[in-house]
């Protein structure tokens, strides 16, 4: 065994079937008397359902939260979460729900408790992306980390199938980078190889039957993982497009890392041999990049950046600034073979 650092997050996990039961005991033992339920509108029902849960330790619903979240938003719940003296936040829903919590946190040090909807992995991780006039920054601050995160398979039955497959193949991402990262520890490679698995084995199920409770479960428990290694090893290539994507042309989160990601793998491939190898074990066989392309195709999700809204001449301006703030990779970064991975991407082509 070579030599490792590996710096543990605290954090408290509750994962099961109909966990959400445990919330009104999980606030209780935070010490919370003043619980503000943050959703995103299409989830404001949920957050009701939550919030009633709780009695008189809950201070009501803000379900505002959006993608990327906007520091406007987060500024309006700053004002209610002081209106109403709330003392912790409860997150329900996905990336975007949790980011509103984190973005709260960061500036007001409440306890969150996450209850992730989707797969995304967000609750998992120090890390915390804001938009301001359009220009999104990510920054790392334990602040942000939540205290207590329930999984509850019950409240992923209704994530629609496609948005599903998506946000599990972003999941999924998170594992594939963390196996060949700078800073990879073989903890956290435990973890990615559980995840990947446990995911790649998950998403064809919940595309057959989106109601297929023990799919659900194992998605569920391949998203806590993966997330875990997000938060806890550097990323590359891959988070560095999509951010980039995401950001440049405004387009969708998980749809963009679905399609980017076997053709980001095909440009590492050759520099990541070891990482490689366990990549192939978890997805079941050989040629990675392949295998994930083919994923993308089983549980329907789209294949070309084209399909998104994204124009062809993106790719070079994509190119551009992906070479332009020069960040780690296990493979050198070069503006031809970057354009190239996008124009393949763009059209929906298989990897190279
Ligand atoms: P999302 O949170 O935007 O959710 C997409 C839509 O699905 C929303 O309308 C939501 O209300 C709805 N939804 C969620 N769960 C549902 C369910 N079970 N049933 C029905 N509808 C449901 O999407 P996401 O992909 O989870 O999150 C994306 C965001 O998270 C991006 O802004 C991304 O940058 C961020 N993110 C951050 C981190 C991090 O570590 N900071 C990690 C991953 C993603």
């Amino acid at each position: 065994m070579q030599g490792f650092t590996y710096d543990a997050l605290p954090g408290r996990v509750v994962f099961g079937h109909g966990t959400f039961r445990q919330l009104p005991e999980e606030v209780v033992r935070l010490g919370l008397e003043r619980a503000l339920v943050l959703a995103t509108p299409q989830q404001l029902r949920e957050a009701e359902r939550i919030a009633a849960t709780l009695g008189g330790r809950s201070v009501g619903v803000f379900a505002e939260a959006a993608m990327h979240t906007p520091v406007e938003v987060t500024e309006r719940a700053m004002a209610v979460v002081a209106a109403r003296g709330a003392d912790g936040v409860i997150s329900i829903g996905g990336g975007s729900t949790t980011g509103l919590g984190k973005a709260i946190a960061l500036r007001s040090d409440l306890p969150q408790i996450v209850v992730p909807t989707t797969y995304a992995g967000s609750e998992m991780t120090p890390i915390l992306g804001e938009t301001a006039q359009g220009r999104k920054t990510t920054q790392r601050s334990l602040k942000v980390l939540p205290e207590v995160v329930i999984y509850d398979v019950d409240l992923t039955l209704t994530l629609p199938a496609g948005l599903s497959g998506t946000s599990g193949i972003n999941a999924i991402a998170h594992a594939v980078e963390a196996l060949y990262s700078r800073d990879a520890n073989p903890v956290i490679s435990l973890m990615a190889e559980e995840g990947i698995a446990a995911l790649a084995r998950a998403l064809p199920g919940i595309t057959a039957d989106p109601l297929d409770r023990a799919a659900r479960s194992d998605a569920l428990y391949g998203a806590y993982l993966c997330g875990v290694c997000l938060g806890a090893v550097g990323m590359a290539l891959h988070h560095k497009l999509c951010h980039t994507l995401g950001g440049t042309f405004d387009l969708p989160h998980s749809e963009t890392h679905t399609i980017i990601l076997p053709h980001a793998l095909a440009y590492n491939a050759p520099a990541v041999m070891p990482a490689l190898a366990r990549i192939e074990r978890a997805l079941g066989g050989p040629d990675a990049p392949r295998r994930l392309y083919e994923l993308a195709a089983t549980v329907g999700a789209p294949r070309a950046l084209r399909d998104l809204g994204m124009p062809e001449s993106g790719i070079a301006e994509a190119a551009a600034i992906a070479m332009a703030n020069p960040y780690w990779n296990p493979a050198p970064l070069e503006k031809e073979r970057l354009a190239a991975l996008l124009s393949r991407a763009w059209e929906g082509a298989p990897p190279a």
